[in-house]
């Protein structure tokens, strides 16, 4: 039976609760994730568990991030109204679409052009048009488009790729999860400063790697 909609709306506050219970404070950051349905991100097969705070699989063997990790990375990129984004490792979308409720405008750059396709169609579609998607080598970033006044990487590298790090303003934070498959990973927060690169670790993760080049098609 298909669930009441007040169903889905308990199953959407009992999600925003979760994130609080877990520390997740920002209001901003929690009304932005309130206005994403991550349901439309995940694959049909997993709509039953879109607000269980878990990965799961997208199509070209990828993974939308874990609901926690979304909240926490927003918090920690500091966004403000002024801001422009770069997301490197669109997936299916989430995070941008997060992200765009955030920022003046999000650029996000995908590997796979199949899903670059699919999370441009949905971002538009559910009228997230602050968004844009371009497939390439997140190695790179978008220097045409740069600077950024803040970067966020969504798949582990085991170093900071020198590309981002000049896309990025002075005074701009850049987030990533570095470390190596299968082994540790964390989150690390960059700030330009004018002097050089502030560095802090953060909470350990699980990321799918960050590729080089761009993907040859499925
Ligand atoms: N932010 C996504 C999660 C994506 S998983 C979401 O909210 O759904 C990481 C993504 O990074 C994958 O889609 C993968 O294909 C992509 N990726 C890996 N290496 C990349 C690279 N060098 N450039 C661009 N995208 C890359």
């Amino acid at each position: 039976m298909p669930a009441a909609p007040q169903d889905s709306d308990n199953v959407r506050m009992e999600f925003l609760l979760n994130l609080r219970r877990r520390g997740i404070g920002d209001q901003a950051v929690l009304r932005a994730i309130g206005d994403v349905p991550r349901e439309q991100f995940v694959d049909p097969d997993f709509t039953g568990r879109a607000y269980a705070d878990q990965a799961l699989p997208i199509s070209c063997g990828q993974t939308i991030s874990q609901p926690y990790v979304v909240a926490y990375m927003s918090v920690e990129l500091g966004v403000q109204p002024h801001h422009r984004v770069l997301e490197v490792g669109t997936g299916s979308g989430y995070q941008a679409a997060v992200l765009s409720r955030l920022a003046r405008e999000v650029v996000s750059i995908e590997r796979y052009r199949t899903l670059a396709e699919a999370a441009r169609e949905r971002l538009r579609r559910l009228g997230f048009d602050n968004v844009e998607v371009v497939v390439g080598d997140g190695f790179e970033g978008v220097p045409e488009q740069a600077p950024f006044d803040r970067i966020i990487v969504t798949a582990a590298a085991e170093e900071v790729p020198p590309a981002l790090v000049e896309q990025l303003a002075e005074g701009g934070v850049m987030i990533l999860p570095l470390g190596p498959q299968g082994g540790p990973q964390h989150i690390i927060k960059l700030t330009k400063t004018e002097t050089g690169l502030l560095r802090e670790s953060l909470i350990a993760v699980r990321f799918v790697p960050l590729l080089p080049g761009q993907a040859q098609e499925l």
